[in-house]
């Protein structure tokens, strides 16, 4: 996998695989996919209504983040990148840099893919509040 910083490998080493390269290299690479964000979308949005139908087939409507005091009230669902397609916050946490005087984010930098691995059922709450964090959901027990 060819992480544009190495620290970003180091980081999600940790977070996925508790640093043990191996099991990272073997098991995570599917959730990987450094190209160009806006083709990654691109992609997406031609399979997304059938990725959500697959989801809720495979979960139920049962809300695989909850990390939201309002999880799963709306009733609407998403297909949500576990790792984000693109984020710049490892630019802020690891580079430490900051917000554009104007306001807005650093670039963001592309993460993760449309594989079905990388994929996961949220409410349209969580989903919301989610963003394009970084997190491992508490709904995933592979690690
Ligand atoms: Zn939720």
């Amino acid at each position: 996998m060819k992480f544009k910083y190495p620290e970003d490998r180091q980081f999600f080493l940790n977070l996925l695989a508790g640093g043990d390269e191996k099991i990272f290299d073997s098991e995570y690479s599917d959730y990987f996919d450094f190209r160009h964000p806006a083709i990654k979308r691109w992609e997406f949005n031609k399979i997304s209504k059938k990725v959500l139908a697959g989801l809720i087939e495979k979960y139920g409507r049962k809300c695989q983040l909850r990390i939201h005091p309002d999880c799963s009230m709306t009733n609407i669902w998403h297909p949500d990148h576990i790792i984000p397609l693109a984020s710049a916050e490892l630019n802020r946490k690891l580079r430490h840099i900051k917000n554009n005087p104007d306001g807005s984010k650093p670039e963001s930098v592309s993460y993760g893919s449309n594989h079905l691995n990388n994929l996961t059922l949220a409410c349209e709450k969580c989903n919301l509040h989610k963003k394009h964090r970084i997190i491992w959901p508490l709904g995933i027990t592979k690690a």
